[in-house]
C-alpha cells in the first residue's frame, strides 16, 4: 500500500472532476497538491452522454472549437407536429467529441500540476482527529483530514491517500457525499440508451428532438450529428415515473422510419452509450465543511433536457478555485477560526452557483416536472408554438434563460400563442 498526501482529492473525472482539479491545482500552484482519481481506464470512454452543447459558453470557458461540430437546423417532432429552427450562428447549439473533450479537460489538469489517476476507484473514507461524520453537514472539519482508500481497478494497488479536502465528482454515484450521510442517493434518474452509427443524411448538421408517446413516453429522443461523420440517435427516460427501459424503446425508434422522415438517415451502428443522471429538485447545498460536491453530483445538469457539461466544467473551476483558497487557510492552522474561514471560502462557491444559475434551474426543474406528464395533445400545442418561435427564443427557452421581458415581448407580439403555451405549461 502506497501512502500519498496532498490538500485536495478529487473523485471523479468526468467534466466536473477535471475542471475541479484544473481549478484547484491551477490556483495552488507550488503552493500545495491536488489529486484525481477516476474509476475508468479512460477520460470519456466509454462515452455516457451525448455531447450536446452551446458554443457561446464553450468559448467563454476557452474550450476549443475543434472539438464540437457546428449545427445549424433542428427539428422538434411531437406526434403530429414538426417545428424547424434555423440555428444562429452567432450562438450555435453544437455537439461535443466527448472523448476527445475529457482528454483534453484531463490534459489541462495535469499541466496545471494535478495528478490525475486513471484506473483507480475511491472505496471510502475516514476523517481522522476525534471527529464526529453526522457534524459534516454542519460544517465541522476533522482536525487531521480524511484518510481515503483508492484501488486499483485492475491490478492490486492500493493508496491511501491523506487530504485536508475532499471534492465530490463522482455523478449520480455520489461515491463520497453518500456514505459520508451527507447526501442521498437520488431516487429519480433520467436513464438514457444511444446508438452512434454512420450518418448518410443529406444534410449533416441538422439534430432533432422527439417528444411524445409516439416516439418516447415521459423524456424524449434525439438525433445528434458529430464532427466525424456519425450521428447519435437515442432515448432517454424518466425513471421510476415510467417503468419502461429506453433500450427497446430505441430499438423500436430506428426501425420505426420516423428518423429518415425527419431527414437522418442511419448507417452502420458505431458504439452503444448508455448513461443515467440524476433529475431531482436542485441541490440547496453543494458545500458539507470540507467536502464539496460538483456536477451531477450537486444536480448541475439543466432539468429541463439534462444538459450539464458545460455547466460542470464552470462549476468544477469555481469549486476547484474555493477549495484552494480555503486549504490555504487550513494547511498549517488546525484552530477553530481557521476552518470557519476556509468553510465561508468554500460557500462562496455555493453562493456563486446559486446567483448565476439558480433562477435557470429552478425554472427547468418546474417545467420539467410539468411536461413529464404532457399528453400528446399537449406536445403537439408546444411544438406548434414553436413554429412561430424565433431561432432565439427557442434558443433561450432550452437553456431556461426566458426573462419576464422576453415573455412580455412574446404575449404581445403573439397574444394566441402565449395563451396557448400558457396553458400547455400550467396544465389547463
Ligand atoms: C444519456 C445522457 C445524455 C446526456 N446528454 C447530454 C448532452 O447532450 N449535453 C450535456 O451537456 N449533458 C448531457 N448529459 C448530462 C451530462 O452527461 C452530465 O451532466 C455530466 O456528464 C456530468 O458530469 P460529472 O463530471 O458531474 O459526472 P460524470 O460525467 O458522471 O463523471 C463522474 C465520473 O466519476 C467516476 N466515478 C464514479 N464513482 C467513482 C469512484 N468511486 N471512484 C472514482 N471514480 C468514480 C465515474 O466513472 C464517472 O466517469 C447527458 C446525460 C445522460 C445520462
Amino acid at each position: 500500500m502506497r501512502e500519498i498526501d496532498c490538500d485536495i482529492l478529487v473523485v471523479g473525472g468526468g467534466p466536473a472532476g477535471l475542471s475541479a482539479a484544473y481549478g484547484a491545482a491551477r490556483a495552488l500552484g507550488s503552493r500545495g497538491r491536488v489529486i484525481l482519481v477516476h474509476r475508468d481506464r479512460r477520460f470519456g470512454f466509454p462515452v455516457r452522454t451525448s455531447g450536446g452543447s452551446w458554443a457561446f459558453h464553450l468559448k467563454q470557458l476557452g474550450i476549443p472549437d475543434h472539438l464540437w461540430h457546428t449545427l445549424t437546423g433542428a427539428r422538434f417532432a411531437s406526434p403530429n407536429e414538426v417545428a424547424h429552427t434555423v440555428l444562429r450562428p452567432e450562438d450555435p447549439a453544437v455537439s461535443l467529441d466527448v472523448t476527445e473533450t475529457y482528454e483534453y479537460l484531463a490534459e489541462l489538469a495535469r499541466q496545471s500540476g494535478a495528478t490525475v489517476l486513471a484506473g483507480m476507484r475511491f472505496v471510502g473514507c475516514e476523517a481522522v482527529g476525534g471527529f464526529d461524520v453526522e457534524q459534516l453537514g454542519f460544517d465541522a472539519w476533522p482536525e487531521g483530514g480524511f484518510v481515503s482508500d483508492v484501488r486499483a481497478v485492475e491490478g492490486d494497488e492500493v493508496l491511501r491517500v491523506r487530504s485536508r479536502l475532499i471534492v465530490d465528482a463522482s455523478g449520480s454515484a455520489r461515491a463520497v457525499s453518500v456514505p459520508l450521510g451527507l447526501q442521498k442517493r437520488a431516487v429519480r434518474y433520467g436513464v438514457g440508451a444511444e446508438f452512434e452509427v454512420e450518418n448518410l443524411s443529406e444534410d449533416q448538421r441538422l439534430c432533432l428532438l422527439l417528444v411524445g408517446s409516439k416516439y418516447c413516453p415521459a423524456g424524449y429522443g434525439w438525433a445528434l450529428p458529430t464532427k466525424s461523420g456519425t450521428v447519435r440517435v437515442g432515448v432517454g427516460v424518466l425513471q421510476p415515473d415510467v417503468k419502461v427501459r429506453p433500450g427497446p424503446l430505441l430499438d423500436e425508434l430506428m426501425v420505426s422510419g420516423w428518423l429518415e422522415r425527419l431527414g437522418i438517415r442511419c448507417g452502420k451502428v458505431i458504439e452503444r452509450h448508455v448513461g443515467v443522471l440524476p433529475s431531482e429538485r436542485p441541490n440547496e447545498r453543494c458545500v458539507f465543511g470540507p467536502v464539496v460536491c460538483v456536477g451531477d453530483t450537486a444536480m448541475q445538469a439543466l432539468p429541463l433536457i439534462g444538459e450539464g457539461i458545460r455547466y460542470c466544467i464552470e462549476a468544477g473551476r469555481e469549486a476547484g478555485k474555493a477549495c484552494a483558497a480555503a486549504a490555504l487557510l487550513v494547511r498549517d492552522d488546525r484552530s477553530e477560526d481557521a476552518s470557519v474561514e476556509a468553510t465561508k471560502r468554500l460557500r462562496g462557491y455555493e453562493r456563486w452557483w446559486h446567483a448565476t444559475h439558480g433562477r435557470a434551474f429552478d425554472l427547468t426543474w418546474r417545467m420539467n416536472v410539468r411536461i413529464a406528464r404532457f399528453t400528446d395533445d399537449e406536445w403537439d400545442r408546444v411544438t406548434r408554438v414553436m413554429q412561430g418561435l424565433s431561432p432565439e427564443s427557442v434558443a433561450k427557452g432550452l437553456r431556461g434563460q426566458v426573462g419576464a421581458l422576453d415573455l412580455m415581448r412574446f404575449a404581445l407580439t403573439r397574444p394566441g400563442m402565449a395563451v396557448e403555451f400558457g396553458r400547455s405549461l400550467l396544465g389547463v
